[in-house]
């Protein structure tokens, strides 16, 4: 590709991203297929800042961006249109410029879904839970109603009113049983968790760097896991967490976060340019850059 040819300009909002994976992952896979096209990092300091933004993708005709922490609701008000899973939970995560109209997208829910599809059949008419109570746990709670029809979503937070507040406005709230993290330490709260097909870590717990990343969000040593059960971890460095960890050596199936964070990404780049994100291309270049092999059970294929 010549050095003298424009390109068109994808790149990541949100504040202080400078880790993210996001231009690692499109970048590969515009040079893998030969696109004209460059990936970067937006940092804006103020949500005030975000209109800006979006006027200057609109006068510079930049192509598309992505949305991440904290700013996936803030854009919603300032698209032009949204799709129905970005409408459903009022978050964007995949913004598209058609002719200067933003087309609001979020690719997170059917990103979280991708990896479960192999196992629909166990998850359909049995309950869940899902740890947290931001964007994350939100977009899985819509995710696991549109494709997997749970009997019911626990939702395990610190504090219940945050739970109030991530489903203000949802409209399929009467899915969700808020719970506290708290009563885990209980029997019967322990007793929930065994009986959920599906456990969802949607919290940074775990996360390689933070203080808190050799523990787990479920308490550690009571045997909470099973065969049978899938625990999913949206953390995805290190690919194996403390809480994957223990669901495997209790015999569960396990999903590392890195599964969604690809998921998510292909369909975003799908949206811009209309074709199929090298995922292998894509799945080497992550791995190499954490830095580890994919060890059994970590949920990549
Ligand atoms: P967020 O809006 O900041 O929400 C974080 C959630 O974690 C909140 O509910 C928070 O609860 C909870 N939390 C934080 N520290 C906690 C602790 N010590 N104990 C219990 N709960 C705690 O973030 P988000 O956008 O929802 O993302 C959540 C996580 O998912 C992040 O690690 C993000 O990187 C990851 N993620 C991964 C993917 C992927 O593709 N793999 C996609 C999206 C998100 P409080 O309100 O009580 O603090």
């Amino acid at each position: 590709m010549s050095k003298r040819q424009a390109k068109k300009l994808f790149g990541l909002i949100g504040r202080n991203v400078d880790y993210s994976w996001s231009p690692l992952i499109h970048n590969t896979g515009f040079e893998t297929l030969g696109l004209p096209c460059f990936y970067t990092i937006f940092n804006i300091a103020t949500p005030e800042l975000v209109g800006d933004a979006l006027r200057g993708c609109r006068a510079l005709g930049i192509s598309g961006f992505n949305v991440t922490i904290p700013y996936k609701k803030t854009v919603v008000p300032l698209l032009d249109e949204l799709s129905s899973e970005a409408d459903a939970i009022q978050a964007v995560n995949t913004i598209v410029n058609e002719n200067g109209r933003l087309i609001g997208h979020n690719t997170d829910i059917a990103g979280f879904a991708a990896p479960l599809m192999p196992w629909a059949d166990r998850i359909h008419g049995k309950r869940v839970c899902i740890f947290g109570n931001g964007g994350a746990a939100l977009a899985a709670v819509e995710a696991f109603r549109i494709h997997f029809r749970p009997s019911s979503v626990l939702l395990f937070v610190r504090e219940l009113h945050k739970a109030d507040d991530m489903l203000a406005g949802y409209e399929h709230r009467n899915l969700v049983t808020p719970c506290l993290t708290a009563d885990l330490d209980l029997p019967l709260g322990g007793q929930q968790l065994q009986e959920c097909s599906v456990i969802v870590n949607a919290t940074p717990i775990g996360t390689s760097g933070r203080g808190d990343a050799i523990r787990s969000i479920v308490p550690a040593g009571r045997d909470l896991f099973h065969k049978g059960q899938i625990v999913y971890d949206m953390v995805y460095n290190p690919i194996e967490t403390p809480l994957l960890a223990e669901a495997r050596s209790a015999g569960a199936s396990t999903v590392s976060g890195i599964e969604m964070l690809i998921a998510q990404a292909a369909r975003s780049f799908f949206i811009w340019t209309g074709r199929e994100l090298p995922v292998d291309a894509v799945r080497k270049a992550v791995l190499d850059e954490i830095g580890q092999i994919a060890g059994p059970g970590s949920g990549l294929k």
